[in-house]
């Protein structure tokens, strides 16, 4: 027979079914030291490249208690932004998160929904924290151990029948809720395919990412101007990269699709080079206000679509 506290799990998982999470789990706050010892290999090897906020708040990432007095559960949630986008031959690519409302502002207002419920189904004060990409956790950690999904070797929580096309996020409650799930298989077997089609070599070996060579990092944190090899290692994305994402099988048989809130941009889908390159700081505002790609600015943009233009016309596409 489930006890009051599974059975508020089950209570809280319809109330996110109904919000139209993906999936959503629970794990009670523990020590990872496998987690802790991924990421300092990754800041030891120096595979962040210039990021080196990821090599602060090391001590909250490892203990997240630190994060709420009173910690007892991490409730891990999963949104899907999965939709078809046929890019076309010649025009700069956008990955496809880029192209919708920026998932800060929507997952957080879905999570703040979502703890609404949550207070509502215990009918008790509750402290919490609800946090989008915005705080040191170990978020695709915690979303493995309470058994919401894998990540594959393209270092990517995969979620079942929705893939890897997720925003991640989480509440910490100062309530203990447990839940019978347990953490997933891995699912990748012998496929190798984000592997092999990584032009840059950045998946090192499996579930393994040298951020510095990801085509990710390079247009989307990187913040000086390219030098000319990473110039020529962004190809034809002019923000993001999708690549390792649109060979994975799960995320080409995945049933669950983007949550409804995240409406595609068309003006932005197959935009120019040279669009990019004409817009004044207003025109930039305009056209990219309320997504990801304004938070870079205008001036890493334009650096980003220099490059493209100029990898464009070597191969011939321009
Ligand atoms: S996002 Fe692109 S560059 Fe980065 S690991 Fe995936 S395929 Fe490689
Ligand atoms: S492409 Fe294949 S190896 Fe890569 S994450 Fe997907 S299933 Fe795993």
């Amino acid at each position: 027979m489930a006890d009051a506290s599974t059975d508020l799990a089950h209570q809280i998982r319809k109330e996110a079914a109904l919000l139209g999470f993906a999936a959503i789990g629970f794990s009670s706050q523990t020590p990872q030291p496998l987690a802790l010892k991924r990421f300092t290999s990754m800041i030891q090897e120096k595979r962040h490249g210039e990021m080196s906020y990821m090599e602060q708040r090391i001590e909250e990432r490892a203990n997240p208690s630190m994060l709420l007095s009173g910690l007892h559960t991490i409730i891990s949630t999963a949104i899907s932004y999965n939709y078809s986008l046929k890019h076309q031959e010649g025009y700069p690519k956008i990955s496809k998160y880029a192209l919708i409302d920026d998932y800060h502002t929507v997952v957080k207002a879905k999570l703040e929904e979502l703890l609404a419920s949550i207070k509502r189904v215990l009918g008790e004060p509750l402290s919490a924290l609800t946090t989008v990409d915005s705080s040191p956790l170990f978020e695709k950690n915690w979303a493995e151990k309470a058994g919401i999904g894998k990540t594959g070797k393209n270092t990517l929580l995969n979620v079942p029948s929705a893939g890897s096309y997720l925003f991640l996020g989480e509440i910490l409650i100062d309530k203990e809720i447990s839940s019978t799930k347990r953490p997933l298989p891995n699912y990748c077997g012998s496929c190798s395919n984000c592997l092999e089609h990584c032009p840059t070599g950045a998946l090192v070996e499996p579930g393994k990412i040298d951020a510095s060579k990801c085509i990710s990092y390079l247009t989307v944190e990187l913040k000086r101007e390219f030098t000319t090899e990473e110039a020529a290692m962004i190809g034809d994305w002019v923000f993001g990269c999708d690549l390792c994402q649109e060979v994975c099988p799960y995320n080409q048989q995945a049933s669950i699709m983007a949550h409804k809130s995240f409406v595609v941009r068309d003006e932005l889908v197959n935009i120019s080079t040279e669009s990019i390159l004409n817009l004044t700081k207003s025109g930039f505002r305009e056209l990219f206000y309320g997504t990801p790609i304004f938070r870079i600015g205008l001036r890493r943009m334009k650096r980003n679509a220099r490059a493209v233009a100029e990898n464009l016309k070597r191969s011939g596409e321009l």
